[in-house]
Order: C-alpha cells, then structure tokens, then sequence
C-alpha cells in the first residue's frame, strides 16, 4: 500500500487529497461543491460518475451534519469505492482441464504499453511456479519482439516470434501451438496496434483472434490503455470493444499522471473491469486493481 501511495502520489494529490482538503472546510457552500466537482471532473472522473458521486456526497454530508477528518475520509472512501464498483477482477491465466494453456490476447494502441505489461505479467506468473510463453505478434514494429524476447529472457519464459513484416495472425498461432507443445500454464500474445486504419486494425486483430482460436477459445483479451492520455484513451477502447470482445482492462502509467480517476470512467464506458494497474517502468510495478487499496492510496 506504501508503494500505491507512492507511486500514485500525482493522482493522488489532485484528486484524493483535493477532495478531503474540499470536504473539510468549514462551510460546504455552492461554490466548493462545484470546486469538488471541478477536480473530479479534471481527474477524468467523467460527467456522469461525477454527477452521482457530488450528489451522493451532498447528501451524505447534510445527514451527517458536524463532520470529523475520520468521518470525512470514510465517507469519501466509501463513495469511491461503491462509484468503482463491484467485479470479476480476476485473470484466467490456469491451464486448461485438457491441458490447454490458457491464452491472454493484449491488445491496444502502440506505445500504450502493452510488450511492458506483457512482460510484466509474464513475470509474476512465473513467480507463481507457471510456465509461460510470450508471443511476439507485434511485427510490424522492428523493437518489438526484441523486447518482448528480452522480458522473455529476463523473467524465464520463452517467446515465440516470427521474421519482421511477417503474418501477426501466424506468430500468434505458432506461440499457443508452442505453448501446447511445452505443456505450458499460460501463452501471452502481444499484438501490434497500429490505429491508422481503423479497418486494418479491425482485420488483423480479428483474424489473429480467430487464427488463435483454431486451437480453442482465448481466455482473456486484455485492453492496455494509457492513463495519461485521458479522454482519448475512452475513445480507444471503444474501437477496440468494436473489434474483440474485452474481458479486463489494464490501466498503465497511473505512477505518471493526476488523472487516476480514468480508471471509474473507463469501466463505465465499456462495461469492462479494470484488473491490472501500471505503475512504472520495472518488473515489479504490474499491481491487481483492487478499488479499496487504490481508494486509500488515492486518499492518502
Ligand atoms: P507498446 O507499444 O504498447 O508495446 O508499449 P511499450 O510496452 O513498448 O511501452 C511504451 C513505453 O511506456 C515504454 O517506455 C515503457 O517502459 C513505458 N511504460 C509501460 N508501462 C508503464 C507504466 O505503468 N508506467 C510508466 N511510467 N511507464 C510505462
């Protein structure tokens, strides 16, 4: 929790800390009901959780009438975590009853993080006694596989990776055949993420999903999103929620932002749940999202 907090210590300062300092002050008259607004709103919180939230604190507030720093956090502490909500966070990373290794499509826009996340996750899975296998499907990016071969190497799985400008769709389908080959826990597919063309994305990532499903049905698709771009991050997921259906979101850079509350906006728009958290550039900086031990980070 220490490092959440550190690690979170810009979102946290313009959100949760200016929320509490808001709430405190003696009189809660319009004008700091709209400042608690304001900072919600500027936090990326999005118009419609803010709304509920301003609300819900209103009232809350009136019915508890002389207010102690203690209650005020728990209040507050309680309103986010409910405006987070409730969900499946977990990952399906397990071995299939039949052997099959489970397979985790990361998908989203290049330069989001996803060979880092990919890595990561790789990381803690063979922390936790699996055998991995990274897929390098990203080929359209020269750097890329080499990364992912590099976080491959670092954290002892292998990757499987296919010649530059090669079909992504392939290296995809010869990473799961790889990982069912070697017996292993769970196969990680990094894909590439060129938006240029919304229909090209649409194409390759479809097929890649359909290609992989050859060998049975993908466990996750994973959507990596950038917690600094903010709105535009919104508009993202909404292409890929077009293309594949998503079954967690992954939140990075949340160490380099003010904007943590992109995180309540983003599973409201698509419904999905956000089940990773990215906070910095090092092995260990991959976290589950937990609402309540984010909240209390946020808070401080
Ligand atoms: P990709 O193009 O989506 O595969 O993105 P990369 O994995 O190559 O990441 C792009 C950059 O973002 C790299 O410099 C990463 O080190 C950095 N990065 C990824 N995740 C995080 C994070 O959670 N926090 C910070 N600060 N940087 C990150």
């Amino acid at each position: 929790l220490v490092r959440l907090r550190s690690r979170l210590s810009r979102s946290q300062n313009s959100l949760g800390k200016g929320l509490l300092t808001l709430l405190s002050r003696e009189r809660l008259d319009e004008d700091t009901w709209e400042e608690i607004e304001e900072t919600l709103l500027v936090a990326d919180v999005g118009v419609t959780p803010t709304q509920e939230l301003v609300d819900r604190l209103r009232t809350r507030v009136k019915v508890l009438g002389t207010r102690t720093p203690e209650e005020l956090r728990g209040l507050l502490h309680e309103e986010l975590v409910t405006l987070i909500g409730e969900a499946d966070r977990s990952l399906k990373t397990a071995k299939h009853e039949d052997g099959r290794p489970a397979v985790v499509l990361v998908v989203g826009v290049n330069g989001v993080g996803k060979t880092t996340t990919s890595g990561k996750l790789g990381r803690v899975l063979v922390a936790d006694g699996r055998k991995v296998v990274l897929g390098a499907a990203d080929t359209f990016r020269a750097a890329a596989a080499d990364q992912l071969q590099t976080w491959g190497e670092r954290v002892g799985a292998a990757t499987v990776r296919g010649p530059e400008g090669g079909d992504p769709a392939s290296v995809a389908f010869d990473a799961v055949k790889e990982g069912i080959a070697e017996g292993a826990d769970t196969v990680l597919i990094d894909t590439a993420g060129r938006l240029h063309t919304k229909t090209g994305l649409m194409d390759e990532l479809g097929k890649v999903k359909r290609v992989v499903e050859k060998h049975g049905p993908v466990d996750e698709v994973l959507l990596v999103l950038d917690a600094t771009t903010g709105q535009n991050g919104l508009v993202q997921a909404r292409v890929f929620a077009e293309v594949v259906d998503i079954t967690g979101i992954v939140l990075t850079k949340l160490d380099g932002t003010a904007k943590g509350g992109i995180v309540i906006a983003v599973q409201r728009e698509l419904g999905v749940p956000v089940k990773l958290i990215g906070l910095g550039e090092g092995a260990d900086d991959l976290a589950p999202f937990e609402p309540a031990a984010f909240v209390d980070a946020l808070i401080g």
